[in-house]
């Protein structure tokens, strides 16, 4: 599948809407409610789906919501997924939370190697006020525990906040000193009506500058299939690496390679753009493969080239939060 030149290989299945956790960044400020049950794409839907995407050259998904384990038989979705010949990639976003010893064997048994674990900051108590939930320990133990059976890489998405964890960029860099994770710094998008305010989104430039300050010059390293969007570094005796994900101030909307499926069942060809297609309603009233096939399609014609978030306040933001789409 192609995008105006890009080439499209990669889907981006959201589960479920629904979370464990309330982090700050994520949901909204204001009550919020969850989408119905009926309303939920259903596993054998989205095989159907991710099945049809395959056939038309999706090689590689990433399962993430809401919370993935938060969803009921979740494993057995997950097994039927992993049987799917031409996917050549799997992997997980996840806050860690739910995930247990034997989980992360039996995802390690599916075939399932490369983890991505949300944690914003490595003190307890900021994370309670993060997440809205006192889970450190159980988030840490997840990670160690995915690292000695052996993911790898480990990948530790962090958004980094003005006055609630820019004091932390040194520390969490240092953990790169120790193990061979991959912290990925990660810029806020302003998305529906989240507590952050402007003020507190802090770019990756400034990032750097506390990192290379603190460690001496980041050292590029070469990008690898598997990369996606994040600018890959090393501090000096690093064994692993830091990277940072820049959609406000460096967009990569040109190398931009994928297509997402919301828990609502539409297709979303922009994370940061509101164009949704509706696929689970024409799946549900009996429509053909060819016919789903020309859905998916058509929404690619939609992929925009460029997000246009940066040009925009960041209180008018139209967008649906991220739990609802899918980060
Ligand atoms: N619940 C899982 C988790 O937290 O990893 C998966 C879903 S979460 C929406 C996926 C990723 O989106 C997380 O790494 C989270 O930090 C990131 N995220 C959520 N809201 C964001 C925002 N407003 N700006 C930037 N990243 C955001
Ligand atoms: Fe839940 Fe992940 Fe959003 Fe946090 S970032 S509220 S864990 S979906």
């Amino acid at each position: 599948m192609i995008a105006g030149n890009r080439p499209i290989n990669y889907l981006r299945i959201s589960v479920t809407d629904r979370c464990n956790f309330r982090c700050q960044y994520c949901v909204p400020s204001s009550p919020f409610s969850v989408i119905e049950h009926k309303k939920i794409a259903r596993y054998e839907e989205i095989l159907r789906i991710t099945n049809l995407a395959c056939n038309l050259g999706i090689t590689k998904v990433r399962i993430t919501g809401g919370e993935p384990f938060v969803r009921k038989d979740i494993f057995s979705f997950l097994e039927k997924l992993c049987a799917i010949d031409s996917l050549k990639d799997i992997s997980i976003t996840t806050n860690g939370a739910l995930l247990t010893r034997g989980k992360i064997e039996k995802l390690i048994t599916l075939g399932i190697k490369r983890l991505n674990f949300s944690l914003d900051t490595l003190d307890p108590s900021k994370f309670a006020r993060i997440t809205g939930r006192d889970r450190f320990q159980r988030v840490w133990e997840s990670i160690f525990t995915a690292h000695t059976l052996g993911i790898s890489p480990v990948k530790i998405n962090a958004v980094v906040l003005r006055g609630i964890n820019d004091d932390e960029i040194e520390d969490i860099t240092a953990l790169t000193l120790k193990y061979p994770f991959h912290i990925r710094f990660i810029e806020y998008m302003p998305m529906g009506d989240s507590a952050v305010e402007k003020e507190q989104q802090m770019l990756t430039q400034e990032i750097m500058e506390k990192i290379e300050l603190k460690f001496g010059k980041l050292m590029p390293v070469k990008r690898t299939a598997n990369d996606g969007p994040a600018k890959k570094f090393q501090i000096a005796g690093a064994k692993g690496i830091v990277g940072f994900i820049t959609p406000i101030s460096s967009h990569f909307c040109s190398e931009c390679n994928r297509l997402r499926l919301t828990s609502r069942g539409t297709l979303r060809p922009c994370l940061l753009n509101n164009y949704e297609k509706d696929i689970l309603n024409p799946l549900r009233n009996g429509a053909s493969d060819d016919e789903l096939k020309q859905i998916i399609l058509a929404a690619l014609t939609k992929k925009p080239s460029f997000h246009g978030l940066t040009d925009q306040s960041i209180k008018d933001m139209p967008i649906s939060h991220m739990t609802s789409i899918g980060g």
